[in-house]
């Protein structure tokens, strides 16, 4: 028996959709367009999904951390690959010998890039990024406008892009994006003639229109199938399709309570299913009573608290046919997408992604399903 029969899950992820994904948004985005593959590619696994992405025609990738960067390079040989959160303390050697290029987010990485570079023939490259909003990472105006007047704490660094992330990307009617991209503005005339370009949209940036797009958009969570315009249909292709499988079915015909807490009381006449995935899976927790599963479109509504390996399930109006142990439910999937699972958790399909475990049986397809 396979993995793909025994285990509780079965996580399929469409390389195909996410190949596609990708040249809708390079075709969109009008000017250059890398993938951001941190966190394993959103949770899909980096090592099946970068290549992917090399041959629908991507050069460069974004990854958080330092030993992303490794791994994707072994992965990719000749790809650009940058780590937004920059050189790690006492790392700036390995990301030289890996030929990784951080971004800079504060004058103390830029100095330690800086002296990285020192004494090296060619110069080393980097990403600096200047803060507009999001008060998390990237230089911010007083550092901005210190660099500005000492150019030469970059001696030897060569700076590809310029580059500030929006933090209301998703809400075009925010006001904030409109002051964001006239910071960004300010902090390139502030910072006068870098040689490189300039990056600045993420997925939902790219469907602001054309002045968010600069030289380089940087998707990540649309490439997954994520709806970067979550006011307006999706346009992006489903990358995810997230099946559990029926263990137990039990008729209901008196009333009793489902699961942990006994939060859920039944009282008509139906079916339980209890299916194999719970939050260990990353089926999270807040879907207690609150989820709900498909078999086709017939919606299957979580009763009572996600457990850790279980899940159960109203039944009572599918096909009798399709609940046996053994069969699948569609946990993500037509009619149901990662968003609508997301929406019923309370949080975004970013997490959702992210929170997929390492239980399922994964398949990758390269086809529309
Ligand atoms: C994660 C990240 C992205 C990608 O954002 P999405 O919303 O997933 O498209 C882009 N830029 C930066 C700096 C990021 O941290």
């Amino acid at each position: 028996m396979s993995l793909d029969e025994r285990a509780g899950g079965l996580l399929t992820i469409d390389l195909g959709a996410i190949a596609a994904n990708y040249q809708f948004l390079a075709r969109t985005a009008a000017t250059g367009c890398a993938a951001v593959v941190k966190a394993d590619a959103y949770g899909l696994g980096m090592d099946r999904v970068a290549p992917a992405l090399a041959a629908a025609g991507c050069r460069a990738f974004f990854v958080a951390l330092a030993d992303e960067g490794i791994a994707l390079r072994r992965l990719l040989p000749d790809a650009d690959i940058y780590i937004l959160n920059g050189p790690p303390i006492g790392a700036e050697g390995d990301l030289v010998a890996q030929n990784l290029t951080p971004v800079l987010n504060d004058l103390d990485q830029v100095g330690r890039w800086a002296a990285a570079a020192a004494g090296r023939d060619a110069p080393l490259a980097a990403i600096l990024h200047v803060d507009t909003g999001m008060s998390r990472l990237g230089l911010d105006g007083q550092e901005t406008k210190r660099l500005a007047a000492e150019p030469d704490r970059l001696a030897g660094i060569d700076i590809a892009y310029l580059m500030s992330h929006l933090a209301c990307a998703e809400e075009p009617d925010h006001p904030k994006n409109a002051e964001q991209l006239a910071a960004f503005r300010a902090a390139r005339q502030t910072l006068g003639a870098l040689p490189g370009g300039a990056s600045f949209a993420n997925s939902s940036g790219i469907f602001l229109g054309p002045d968010y797009r600069f030289d380089l958009v940087r998707p990540g969570a649309a490439l997954y199938g994520v709806n970067p315009t979550p006011d307006k249909p999706n346009p992006m292709a489903q990358a995810v399709h997230l099946q559990g499988r029926i263990l137990q079915l039990r008729d209901v015909d008196r009333p009793m309570t489902v699961g942990y807490g006994a939060t859920h009381s039944v009282a008509r006449k139906g079916k339980i299913i209890t299916v194999s995935v719970g939050y260990a899976d990353g089926y999270l927790r807040s879907l207690s009573n609150r989820g709900s599963a498909r078999i086709g479109a017939v919606p299957l509504p979580v009763l009572g608290r996600v457990s850790m390996d279980l899940i159960t399930l109203d039944a009572s109006d599918a096909p009798d046919d399709a609940v046996r142990p053994g069969a699948l439910v569609d946990l993500i999937g037509p009619g149901h997408d990662v968003d609508a699972l997301a929406a019923e958790a309370g949080t975004t399909g970013y997490e959702i992604l992210t929170s997929l475990g390492p239980r399922y049986a994964r398949r990758y397809t390269d086809g529309n399903g």
